[in-house]
């Protein structure tokens, strides 16, 4: 019997982008997914199963080996740091930029600027990288409210369209980083389980080109 193997993965956005991938690897979970209140779903791949956690949680779970593989937004493993984490292929779904953002028409200030973000280790490299005093507030969600109510003249955030930002008297600013979802893996199981996951990343890899290819 094959040993076990364990992916994690979040709810919306990357399950969605990620489950065909996986399909073309030949790991499809066995119950619908959105209509449960499980966590950890077997899948029709010999002694695969997925974990659906909270994004923010996929790297932490992965450099533990809680979870052998994982998909995670390169902000989230920027804001993480990688540690013991490998990152072997860029999914290239879930499509995004990190941003400045503050209200519109109304320029930063002179000297320190105060920043809102749940993104506090980036806001912090990224305004240091500028030269530009920062004071960074964390923020856990609705950042967009932060410069509305005066408790912070800009905000770090997460942008597709630019639309959330619009609707809420805000304008987007500088781009930070552009983001997209990566397979991570942990370290130690990268070597344990090489011949069980190397050939994962190769099939989810080639899906990736050809998902590209079509666009
Ligand atoms: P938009 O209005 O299209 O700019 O989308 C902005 C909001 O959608 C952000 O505040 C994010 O919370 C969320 N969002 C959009 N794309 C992503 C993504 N790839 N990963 C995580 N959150 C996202």
């Amino acid at each position: 019997m094959s040993e076990q193997l364990t992916i994690a993965l979040s709810k919306g956005r990357i399950l969605d982008e990620t489950l065909p991938l996986l399909a073309a690897a030949g790991i499809e979970p066995v119950d619908d997914l959105a209509r449960t209140r499980k966590l950890v779903f077997e899948t029709t791949a010999a002694n695969v199963r997925l974990l659906i956690i909270r994004a923010t949680d996929v790297p932490t779970y992965v450099q533990y080996g809680g979870a052998d593989i994982g998909v995670a937004g390169k902000d989230v493993l920027m804001e993480h740091g990688g540690d013991g984490l490998y990152e072997p292929l860029d999914l290239h779904i879930a499509r995004c930029k990190l941003m400045t953002a503050g209200v519109a028409g109304k320029p930063r200030p002179q000297g320190r600027v105060r920043v809102a973000t749940k993104f506090t280790q980036l806001a912090r490299q990224y305004y240091a990288s500028e030269g530009q005093q920062a004071d960074i507030i964390k923020l856990y969600g609705a950042m967009e409210l932060a410069p509305l109510l005066g408790l912070a003249d800009e905000i770090v955030d997460i942008v597709d369209t630019g639309n959330t930002l619009r609707a809420n008297g805000l304008e987007p600013r500088e781009i930070i980083a552009g983001i997209s979802s990566r397979l991570v893996v942990n370290r130690a199981a990268m070597k344990m389980k090489h011949e069980r996951i190397q050939p994962l990343i190769e099939q989810m890899g080639e899906a990736v080109r050809q998902r590209l290819a079509e666009a």
